[in-house]
């Protein structure tokens, strides 16, 4: 179509629109964004893939979290008009970097992205030519400290920018270690929980060595939530950058990320990432909904009365140990993590293993194969091997469902 024709048809179109049946200019329209409304259309069931009912954790392999109301309804308003994603991003970075009471902030595609983008800004700073080069950078690799029994599988995202990992005892080593092509130092928040270890450097120490040197210091706080306060907890103890996953317990979509902390590395960050065309981190792009999504989620996550959710969650582990303990030789107790990751109530189920086949390998499997397909947790308590039941990630209706299972298999129905 010839542009001089193109115009005229769209001067023409408002006034014609009264006159034309509203189904031809939806068809006219290969534009058009509202669904045409057909009989609602089962993927799960068209394509074969169950249904599965989460009684663990926000684990990732799971589909990580659902989606708040809030979040689907941020998704679904703004899917219909396009933005510049650079405004965008830069407007609900100045949001989020208000909501959670520091310098800056930014939508990333979840926490791992948000260490590459972190890394990536302290390598690059504002320099163009780096930002190009990365992560072949020309000399030295750039360096990156951990503690050494903080390290874990996603420290891959940090030398996915060419950084190399130098690995610390204590505190001397920590400052012996800090040298000119030292560009960054990594806290890993969960990894007491993750090993049962404790920090061979605390949070404060290694802020103020980093501090004294000049190294930004970055913490991974990806599934650090509840408590709601760790959201602030961080930035206000010293740390430059941090970062939470959205599709956690924040329910936000589950590629979804934030990093926030100071501006200066922010801004960088945002260099080394989409819309720009080729960076670092343009492979790793998150949507103008995710974006609108991790916002909302943020939003309703800290409006949320968090005190009356727990107590909904110990109802939930109650509700459950009623119905299990129905069956005889089977104890409950509430767990609830002591560390920094995955906090919140959850039921250990106990099984009389003298006069029971039963392992935690069988009830697992037969949770996870049966119909409807539940998920839970295998664990380990004082050496026995044991089943752990999550609430958190359940539907209302599920907590009845999850239990009543349970107690058939553990009945050896
Ligand atoms: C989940 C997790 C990540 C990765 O987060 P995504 O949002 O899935 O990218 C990184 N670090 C820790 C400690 C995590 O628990």
């Amino acid at each position: 179509m010839k542009r001089r024709h193109l115009l005229k048809t769209l001067t023409v179109l408002p006034i014609a629109g009264s006159l034309i049946p509203s189904s031809f200019i939806l068809n006219a329209s290969p534009l058009n964004t509202t669904p045409v409304k057909t009989k609602p259309v089962d993927y799960f069931e068209e394509l074969g893939v169950k249904r599965v009912i989460n009684a663990a954790a926000t684990m990732t392999f799971l589909s990580g979290s659902l989606m708040l109301p809030e979040v689907l309804e941020a998704i679904n308003s703004t899917a219909h008009d396009f933005a510049d994603m650079y405004e965008l991003q830069d407007k609900v970075g100045v949001k989020i970097a208000e909501m959670l009471e520091c310098e800056a902030a930014m939508v990333t595609s979840g926490a791992a992205c948000a260490l590459v983008l972190g890394t990536a800004a302290a390598i690059t700073g504002m320099d163009a030519e780096k930002r190009k080069q990365i992560p072949n950078l020309p000399g030295p690799r750039p360096e990156v400290i951990m503690q050494k029994n903080h390290r874990y599988v996603f420290d891959q995202a940090i030398t996915t920018t060419g950084a190399k990992i130098i690995e610390v005892e204590n505190v001397p080593e920590m400052e012996a270690a800090i040298n000119e092509n030292t560009v960054m130092a990594l806290f890993f928040n969960a990894a007491e929980s993750w090993y049962g270890i404790e920090d061979s450097i605390t949070h404060e120490q290694f802020i103020a060595i980093s501090k004294k040197h000049s190294i930004p210091t970055f913490i991974d706080a990806a599934a650090d939530v509840p408590p709601v306060e760790n959201l602030f907890k961080y930035q206000k103890m010293g740390f430059d950058l941090v970062t939470f996953s959205g599709g956690k317990m924040i329910r936000g979509p589950q590629s979804s990320g934030l990093l926030f902390g100071k501006k200066a590395l922010i801004d960088a960050a945002k260099l080394n990432y989409s819309p720009h065309e080729a960076p670092i981190g343009r492979p790793m792009k998150v949507n103008k909904e995710e974006i609108f999504g991790m916002y909302a989620a943020l939003k309703a996550y800290l409006a949320k009365d968090h005190e009356e959710e727990w107590g909904m969650w110990l109802k939930r582990t109650q509700q459950i140990s009623m119905v299990l303990e129905k069956v005889p030789g089977v104890k409950t107790a509430v767990y609830i993590p002591t560390g920094r990751a995955n906090v919140f109530p959850t039921v250990d189920v106990f099984w009389d293993k003298e006069k029971s086949s039963l392992t935690a390998d069988t009830i697992y499997n037969q949770l996870k194969n049966g119909t409807p397909s539940i998920v839970c947790s295998k664990t380990e308590r004082n050496g026995d091997k044991i089943i752990n039941i999550g609430v958190v990630l359940l539907k209302t209706e599920q907590v009845k469902i999850v239990a009543h299972r349970l107690k058939e298999i553990l009945t050896g129905q």
